[in-house]
């Protein structure tokens, strides 16, 4: 079996670095995230920038394919809902997040052509992907055991593995 050599997904992204990855950036520091490790999985977002986080991606022509929960731990969710639901996790302003370490988190691909090897055109499969992943965050999370009012979503992005974060939060490597 062999795979695909070219990937009209991932040759589009290759041809617009590295300007591509200064706007990721910028993107992910306008909406406030909190990137887990050096890369682009994990990029924790808060409630209120979800929205506007996966319209930013999508108008990049990025694709998020995977999506893993944080528990949002503030002095007020704890009063609210029990937090923390799960293990560590990275600070920030208010906080941290605790990761849920779900065994099943969401993943388009399991219903969704393979992004990385689909000739079809790169713009209607990232649009296919993120309206996945947006109606996973705001309804079908809701369906999770897991699932509690606190849980913020982890965005994983779809970019060359090599990629590394160059400037955002990028000294800040580990948990
Ligand atoms: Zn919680």
């Amino acid at each position: 079996m062999t795979k695909a050599a070219v990937s009209r997904y991932l040759d589009g992204i290759r041809a617009s670095e590295p300007e591509l990855i200064a706007e990721v950036e910028r993107l992910l520091e306008k909406s406030r995230t909190t990137p887990v490790g050096d890369g682009f999985i994990d990029i924790i977002t808060p409630a209120d920038n979800i929205e506007s986080f996966l319209e930013s991606m999508t108008n990049l022509g990025i694709a998020i394919n995977v999506v893993t929960l944080w528990c949002d731990c503030t002095p007020n969710n704890k009063d609210r809902y029990g937090c923390p639901h799960g293990f560590g996790g990275p600070r920030y302003e208010s906080g941290y997040y605790s990761e849920m370490c779900e065994r099943d988190p969401f993943d388009v691909a399991k219903s969704y052509p393979d992004l990385i090897a689909d000739d079809a055109a790169p713009e209607d499969l990232v649009n296919k992907y993120n309206a996945a992943v947006r109606e996973y965050v705001e309804t079908g999370i809701k369906s999770r055991p897991e699932y509690s009012p606190c849980l913020v979503p982890g965005f994983w992005l779809v970019v060359p593995k090599a990629w590394k974060r160059q400037s955002y939060q990028s000294r800040i490597a580990a948990h």
